[in-house]
């Protein structure tokens, strides 16, 4: 049986819920096809605090977040097939889902709306160098078997890597009453936001040493300690400097990719820095009807900047599956001198302000941003301290692009 709809949304997390949302209340029939049992993605294991300040302008945990929008989605009635495991997306927008209560199902689409979210890496992606005994846990996992599955992963804990996640989860191990003994970072600066080092570190008195890594995993069957050494410039361990720490669980918060294994061999064009698709400020990608959100875009920060980015995929979903989005001349936007990326990488030529997203690659203190258009000046702003667990956002009006776009410091 093939079903008819004019906006399919693959993965139900925050992203997907905001851009079904959007496409519905811009007239289209919207279906959301989600693998898990029930709406909300990630956010359904997120217990902290810190969600929504932007959005809804106060503070929320990650479920409560997730509910105000599973509730919008059920009160505009929108289809939702959940346990829906997508397999693929064909080229004429077909996609291809299994359920155990339906088999498989072929729906075709007017638009696909990709919303999968990103997967953490793990021990074998990193090459993590020792044995691999029990105890090693990557920190989502961890903390999706202590929020939602009531297990602590470990007493006495290590966690290598400063990401969001890591961070949170040396807070909650040490709440549950875990002694979390480190936190190794092999960059000189957190990947991680800055109110996280402060509120789940240093608030708790948990050490983190920068420019530090693992160097060996020890334990058998279950893991008894890791040793650790400091890294040159190079990155590379010191290894004369080596020293022990045991413990019994080791959190891996190493960094996350966004999940676009269904756009294999579609040939759509993928930026090699953010593991996503490259888009337009629709978030279209190169393949024409199909539109791009949330972490399986680019791995966000903060939910509320997801929520906002699905809500412009999905009007703009719901107007190409109408007829209606109209494409331009196009221009390339490019990021350069200390900024890792900028995204949409491409504008259409025309009217209204259009925001651009971006991270530098490494901790600036009084730098100059600025958006050149031509050699042309067309945005600059001073910030205080610009770093790379931080995305941020600029406002150009189109008015003034006839050309590339650059987006760099200037120092
Ligand atoms: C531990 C943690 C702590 C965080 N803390 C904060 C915080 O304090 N404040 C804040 O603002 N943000 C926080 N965030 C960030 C925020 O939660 C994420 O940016 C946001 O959840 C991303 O939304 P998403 O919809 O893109 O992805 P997800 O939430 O990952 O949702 C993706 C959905 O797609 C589904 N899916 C994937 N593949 C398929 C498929 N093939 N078929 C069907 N369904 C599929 C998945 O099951 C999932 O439900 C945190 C994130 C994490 C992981």
């Amino acid at each position: 049986m093939l079903l008819n709809y004019d906006v399919v949304i693959i993965g139900g997390g925050p992203a997907g819920m905001a851009a079904a949302i959007a496409a519905h209340d811009s007239g289209a029939k919207t279906l959301i096809l989600e693998r898990d049992v029930r709406l909300g993605g990630i956010l359904n294991q997120c217990i902290h605090q810190g969600f929504g300040l932007h959005y809804f302008g106060e503070e929320m945990t990650g479920t409560e977040y997730a509910e105000r929008f599973r509730r919008e989605v059920h009160k505009r009635d929108i289809d939702v097939m959940l346990e829906a495991m997508v397999l693929s997306l064909g080229e004429a927008r077909i996609v291809t889902a299994l359920s155990p209560e339906r088999g498989l199902v072929k729906v075709k689409a007017g638009a696909v709306v990709l919303a999968m979210g990103c997967r953490e890496r793990t021990a074998g992606a990193i090459a993590l160098p020792g044995t691999r005994p029990a105890g090693i846990y990557t920190a989502g996992m961890a903390q999706k078997m202590c929020n939602i599955d009531g297990y602590l992963v470990g007493r006495e804990v290590v966690i290598l890597g400063s990401g969001d996640i890591g961070l949170i989860m040396a807070r909650r191990m040490t709440t549950e009453g875990a002694k979390v003994k480190l936190v190794l970072e092999l960059m000189p600066y957190s990947s991680g936001l800055k109110r996280n080092i402060v509120q789940c570190l240093d608030d708790y008195g948990i050490p983190i040493k920068y420019s530090h890594t693992i160097t060996r995993v020890v334990g058998n069957p279950r893991i008894t300690g890791i040793y650790y050494a400091p890294v040159g410039e190079d990155r590379r361990p010191i290894l004369s400097e080596e020293k022990f720490v045991s413990c019994d669980a080791l959190l891996l918060s190493v960094g996350l990719i966004p999940e676009n294994d269904l756009l294999g061999g579609l040939g759509v064009e993928m930026s090699s820095v953010t593991n996503g698709a490259c888009v337009d400020e629709n978030r279209m990608t190169s393949l024409k009807g199909v539109f791009s959100c949330g972490n399986v875009l680019h791995v966000h920060d903060l939910v509320d900047n997801v929520s906002r980015e699905a809500e412009i995929a999905g009007r703009a979903a719901a107007s190409y599956a109408k007829g209606d989005l109209k494409s331009g001349e196009g221009v390339c936007v490019c990021a350069k001198d200390g900024v890792r990326y900028a995204l949409p990488q491409r504008l259409t030529k025309g009217e209204g302000k259009v925001k651009i997203f971006f991270r530098v690659d490494g901790v600036y203190k009084g730098a100059k941003l600025v958006a050149e258009c031509e050699g042309r000046q067309i945005f600059a702003k001073k910030f205080a301290v610009l770093a790379p667990g931080e995305m941020g956002d600029i406002e150009i009006d189109k008015a003034g692009v006839d050309g590339d776009i650059v987006v760099r410091l200037q120092r």
